[in-house]
């Protein structure tokens, strides 16, 4: 069996130093790679070395495969993790690191070449007794046909690329008279985000809940299931909150989509760290969607409630180790919930907000865990994604983790940049959430887009403070002035 000593993660921000972190308690050495926008990242600093890759544009980075694996084998490193975004869902990768003889920290790129496309990850879980979402099973060529299909579906329908990710070339069709001009978006979308115009029917669930399965198989056979974690609260149909365990899964329903998971895995011959995920309708009866054959970000939720390290996990599989957890033996424990802290703004439609974290201080205390990749003063790059953190709960049962990410939020302070975390308060808050009564829809039914009556007259109420301060300046020296001002601006940042 290939002992790893040092490990290329091939990645940046949080999820690197997420990586790291895990490899260091098991004494693996770490090397990070990084572009000119991250010369001086923290997921560099964390490292025990880092290699320069490129440019700031992830095209001439963090996606160069070539680059990546030559700087693999400079610093000796014998396995590369890939994170998550990048190249983790590039089976062309994977293939190169194995012929390189180096070792992917993810499944075989067979998995990841049938579950990167949705049409044929349906193909692949057919033979095994799996609820699919009605639709059609090849992509559409002939718009009469496809018309024809959706009609006999019903609509609403959805148009969805094969090829899909993070939300993109999916479009919602009301009625016959929409489906062409909708198709024709769908397909220039998805010819524009991935370069493949294929697309397919789907019946537009109107209510759904997302919840997914996280696995994790060995390179033996053995799979097994993590429990689900539900990500309803979307933006873009992108989640922002994630929970474990869902507030609607009974147990019976637990272990049937577990079930539906391992299957689902089992069928492309899957090992590693996987997620399965599921739309689940009103009368909480669900249906497969698609499996990211990868680490997701919001894994940290599984990891409290399970007590399970992921990544150390996918470790002990890339190395050919047997899975030691058995099914029987894992509990929930408690419950956990993750909120994605975007540099966003909630108050005009969550448009990326890019500029330097003037103030930058987490929370700290019980149950709280801050996986991030920024330090006070670091400037949000706009190449990437704009997530500066997750911000990670965890109580003894749902409300206790509710109170304890109303409190972190509380203690959150960033400023500079606008970011979710009021609206991540706002469905802490909300009794649809609290009473766990939520579906995809959460943001167009509840969130008005405003901000609250409270926080516009404590702006007022600074303001007032500021010309007061400013008015008792002048019979003040300027460092009574500066402490003072900088405390009103505090409290009109925040
Ligand atoms: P992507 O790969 O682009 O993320 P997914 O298939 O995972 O696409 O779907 C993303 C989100 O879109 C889901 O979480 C859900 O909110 C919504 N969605 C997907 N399929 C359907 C459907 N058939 N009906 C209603 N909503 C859907």
């Amino acid at each position: 069996m290939p002992k790893i000593n040092k490990i290329l993660v091939a990645n940046r921000g949080e999820i690197a130093i997420r990586v790291m972190r895990s490899a260091r308690e098991l004494g693996i050495k770490t090397v990070a790679v990084f572009s000119d926008a991250d010369s001086t990242a923290q997921h560099v600093q964390f490292a025990d070395e880092a290699i320069h890759i490129g440019p700031a544009p992830a095209s001439q980075s963090y996606l160069l495969g070539n680059k990546i694996i030559e700087a693999a084998k400079t610093s000796g490193a014998e396995a590369i993790h890939p994170g998550y975004g990048f190249l983790s869902e590039n089976a062309g990768f994977a293939e190169q690191v194995s012929e390189a003889g180096l070792i992917f920290i993810g499944p075989p790129p067979e998995a990841i070449r049938i579950m990167g496309d949705k049409l044929s990850a349906k193909a692949a879980v057919a033979a095994y007794n799996i609820p699919m979402v009605p639709g059609s099973d090849s992509g559409i060529s002939d718009f009469e046909k496809a018309l024809n299909e959706a009609s006999a579906i019903g609509f609403p329908i959805l148009i969805k690329a094969a090829a899909g990710g993070g939300g993109k070339g999916m479009r919602i069709v009301n009625s016959r008279e929409e489906f062409k001009e909708q198709m024709d978006r769908a397909i220039s979308e998805a010819i524009s985000a991935f370069g493949d115009g294929s697309v397919f029917i789907e019946k537009f669930i109107t209510k759904p809940r997302h919840i997914e399965i996280q696995v994790l198989g060995d390179q033996r056979g053995n799979i097994i299931h993590l429990f689900e974690r539900e990500c309803s609260v979307q933006r873009r149909h992108q989640k922002v909150i994630e929970e474990a365990p869902s507030a609607v899964v009974s147990s019976e329903m637990r272990n049937k989509m577990g079930q539906c998971a391992i299957d689902v895995a089992k069928a492309c011959g899957y090992f590693g760290a996987g997620t399965v995920e599921f739309i689940v309708d009103e009368k909480l009866d669900f249906y497969f969607l698609e499996m990211n054959t990868r680490l997701q970000v919001e894994h940290p939720v599984t990891e409290l409630i399970s007590g399970v390290d992921l990544v150390k996990e996918q470790i002990y599989i890339a190395e050919g180790k047997e899975l030691k957890i058995k099914q029987k033996d894992l509990v929930i424990l408690g419950h956990s919930i993750e909120s994605r802290i975007y540099a966003e703004d909630p108050y005009n439609n969550f448009l990326p907000d890019i500029g330097t974290l003037n103030t930058y201080r987490r929370p700290q205390g019980a149950g709280v865990r801050v996986d991030d990749g920024y330090e006070e003063g670091m400037e949000i790059p706009i190449y990437y994604d704009p997530m500066i953190s997750k911000l990670v709960t965890y109580g003894k049962d749902r409300t206790e983790a509710i109170q304890r990410m109303v409190r972190a939020i509380s203690e959150y302070h960033i400023s500079g940049v606008e970011t979710t975390l009021p609206f991540c308060k706002f469905v802490m808050e909300h009794p649809s959430f609290i009473s766990g009564e939520f579906n995809t829809r959460f943001v167009e039914d509840h969130f008005d887009g405003k901000p609250p009556e409270g926080e516009e007259d404590e702006e007022l109420v600074a303001i007032a403070l500021a010309a007061y301060h400013l008015k008792l300046s002048k019979s003040q020296n300027n460092n009574s002035l500066n402490h003072k001002s900088k405390k009103w601006k505090k409290r009109l940042q925040n």
